[in-house]
């Protein structure tokens, strides 16, 4: 048995929110972990993947779990100035954290997408999958993807049923864009952040 339990958390978080820090909680909770690691994902400057910048998306993040000392946040993919796979950044933790076993935490739409990843078989193994339950993906197509995935590659991933936020950063960045409230859908400090540096004012709305 390892000694200490690790939750990874990876995602664009552009911004972070509620449904995100509510899922850590529940796992952190659940599984006895002894810490989470939010890592936002890097934003390569060859490709338009995040609306704000990284730097601001890892303050975000920061803002978000100041007020717990068991969530912490990691640089690891931003920094990174080509495309971070998954793979590669739990490689490179489980050699900076020794005797640590990892869990890794997605949304239910996430998990579904797990055969697009590089080396799902590889992944599996590196450590423990939690898929935690998202509105607007039903219990039974989850259950049908974990099946396919289990079976596929080998490896086992465990479903949780979490309380329901129906909250994603594409809803709050319009909401921004289009001068409407985003009021207790995150943290208070992140939208305060995100009034102040004008994010999410620019481009056409997303779907
Ligand atoms: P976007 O709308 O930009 O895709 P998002 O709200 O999906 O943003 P991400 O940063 O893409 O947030 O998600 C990071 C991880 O958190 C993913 O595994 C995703 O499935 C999970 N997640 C995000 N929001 C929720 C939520 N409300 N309930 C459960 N899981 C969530
Ligand atoms: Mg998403």
């Amino acid at each position: 048995m390892k000694s200490r339990k690790v939750g990874i958390m990876g995602g664009t978080f552009d911004p972070i929110h509620l449904g995100h820090l509510v899922i850590a909680n529940e796992v952190l909770n659940i599984f006895k972990l002894d810490e989470i690691i939010f890592i936002p994902s890097g934003n390569p400057p060859h490709k338009n993947g995040t609306k704000a910048s990284s730097q601001d998306r890892y303050l975000m993040a920061t803002l978000a779990t100041l007020s717990n000392n068991k969530f912490t946040v990691s640089d690891i993919e931003i920094k990174n100035p080509e495309k971070s796979y998954t793979l590669n950044t739990i490689a490179e933790l489980i050699n900076i954290y020794t005797d640590t076993e990892f869990y890794f935490i997605t949304g239910a739409d996430a998990i579904i997408n797990l055969p697009n990843w590089r080396e799902p078989e590889k992944l599996l193994k590196l450590c423990k999958f939690i898929a935690v339950s998202r509105p607007g993906i039903s219990k039974e197509i989850v259950e049908e993807n974990i099946a396919a995935i289990e079976k596929n590659f080998n490896g086992n991933i465990e479903l949780l049923q979490a309380p329901m936020l129906q909250i994603s950063s594409t809803d709050i960045r319009n909401r921004f864009k289009n001068g409407k409230s985003a009021k207790y859908l995150l943290p208070e400090s992140v939208e305060q952040y995100i009034i102040k540096n004008n994010l999410y004012l620019e481009n056409n709305n997303e779907l």
